[in-house]
């Protein structure tokens, strides 16, 4: 609720208008308090511009490729289909460009004043954008995260995930670096889209924190969907040549000469230029602004919420803080996120979707535990001729019969996981599962047909 008496400008002022800055803002303004959102670059932060939506949108092109093949066993025949990155790159544009005046409109609709420009801290309650200041009551910090590039020679030459999208040409070889979700996602769109694509990680399994299973049979699914995936090596340096195409040097001294170099080697808080000097916020070891349950930052009206506090880097993460942001301090109804059982889908391809614990976690929490797990060709594949296999994993606590770890990787898994998760958030046992009637034919109705637990 707005505070009638308040000396300040505004009740809430955010710095960042990503996911969930912009989340906070509206449902602060709903509940009556008057707030403004300063944001510096694109509306709808990462997500919007260079994150969730043009990655899917991309997703989605890459995997016509494979449709093209799929349709001829089903009786379909064309002329050879090319493919043009200029206009599926300025369809993009156009589509985030449309989605960057919607966020914009529905601030202003939600009575959210905008601000374009940097915010930073003058003092506590105040800050500065170009040479106005502002006053708040309270002041989120919402600014993300930012792509992170090792320091070796060369990496001025490497691309991040905030420049991939908009490449003047389109690459016939990429070079992906890095073994986490962006990686992944990556490898599989540029190899969707006809490059020759070489992914580097360096330890010996990507996908560190999947279940060992899940990560194993991705592997094997990616390889042999004709990406070059490399284990245990990473790149020592970058040249570039006379025809502009790259070297990347590897650790063990070999090259591989690639027109691309794709650095998706995890974020780091963006948290230059705010003025930090001025306000007493403090830090966790990893440089993320260290947070209570309520999102209050060492400095008590000032609050953080999204990427930058250190949990899981997810839109609908930072969705929910923003709700439960509002909800606490506008509307008297202290609300914290419960971090338990959150899903999450990875649009490397096939998709992985997982929700809950992985069976190396499971075993050191529970101890006795019951697995299910079964792989299979999807029937779609039959006909149209391709190997790709799906893999589905149930973990069950063996004293109480509850389902705590659910995993996919197929077609639609995150789709799939989805559904599943609200299953298991609502405590269901294998025994339920089992009641379930399937919906045939799909892919998901196997998970409620895993009768025998494997051995
Ligand atoms: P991640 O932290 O997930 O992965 C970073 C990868 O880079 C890891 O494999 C890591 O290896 C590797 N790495 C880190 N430092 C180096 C280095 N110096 N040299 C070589 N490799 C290195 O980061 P991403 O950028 O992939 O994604 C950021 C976050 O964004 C994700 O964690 C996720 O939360 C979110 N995201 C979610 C998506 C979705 O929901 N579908 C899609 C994209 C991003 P190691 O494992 O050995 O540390």
């Amino acid at each position: 609720m707005k505070n009638e008496n308040s000396e300040y400008d505004y009740d809430l002022f955010v710095i960042g208008a990503g996911s969930g800055g912009v989340r906070a803002s509206r449902m602060s303004a709903a509940q009556g308090a008057k707030v403004a959102v300063a944001e510096d670059r694109y509306m709808g932060g990462t997500c919007v511009n260079v994150g969730c939506v043009p990655k899917k949108l991309y997703v989605y092109a890459s995997q016509f490729s494979n449709a093209f093949k799929d349709s001829q066993g089903f009786g379909w025949s064309a002329a050879k289909p090319t493919f043009e990155w200029s206009t599926l790159r300025d369809n993009k544009v156009a589509e985030i460009s449309r989605l960057n005046g919607i966020y914009e409109d529905m601030l202003g609709g939600a009575g959210v004043e905008v601000i374009h420009g940097r915010a930073r801290f003058v003092d506590k309650h105040t800050v500065a954008v170009g040479d106005k200041q502002y006053t708040a009551e309270k002041i989120i910090i919402s600014t993300g995260t930012w792509p992170y590039i090792p320091d070796i020679p060369g990496r001025e030459l490497a691309k991040t995930s905030n420049e991939i999208f908009d490449l003047k040409t389109f690459p016939e070889r990429i070079l992906v670096v890095g073994g986490g979700y962006v990686a992944v996602e990556f490898a599989g769109i540029f190899n969707g889209l006809g490059s020759k694509t070489t992914q580097l990680y360096r330890g010996p399994l990507f996908l560190r924190g999947f279940d060992k299973d899940i990560r194993e049979f991705v592997s094997k699914e990616i390889a042999e969907s004709g990406i070059d995936l490399r284990f245990n090596t990473n790149i020592k340096a970058i040249e570039k040549q006379n025809d502009e195409s790259l070297i990347a040097i590897l650790e063990d001294g070999s090259k591989i000469e690639t027109d691309a170099i794709l650095y998706a080697t995890g974020r780091k808080p963006h948290l230059q230029d705010l003025g930090f000097d001025n306000v007493d916020v403090e830090l966790n070891e990893n440089g993320t602004i260290k947070v209570d349950d309520y999102f209050q930052s060492s400095e008590p009206n000032i609050y953080a919420l999204g990427d930058l506090t250190g949990g899981m880097e997810l839109t609908p993460v930072a969705l929910a803080e923003g709700m439960a942001f509002a909800q606490t301090y506008f509307n008297d109804n202290p609300t914290t996120v419960d971090y338990n059982t959150i899903p999450t889908a990875v649009f490397c391809q096939p998709n992985i979707g997982t929700c809950g614990l992985s069976e190396e976690q499971a075993r050191d929490s529970f101890g006795d535990i019951t697995v299910y797990e079964s792989s299979f060709r999807a029937m779609k594949h039959t006909i149209g001729g391709r190997q790709e296999r799906s893999y589905m994993k149930l973990i069950v606590d063996t004293a109480t019969d509850r389902v705590i770890g659910i995993h996919m990787v197929g077609d639609d898994a995150g789709e799939i996981i989805q559904g599943m998760a609200i299953a298991m958030k609502a405590g269901a046992t294998k025994a339920t599962f089992d009641s379930t009637i399937g919906i045939h034919p799909t892919a998901a109705e196997e998970f409620v047909t895993m009768r025998s637990p494997r051995e």
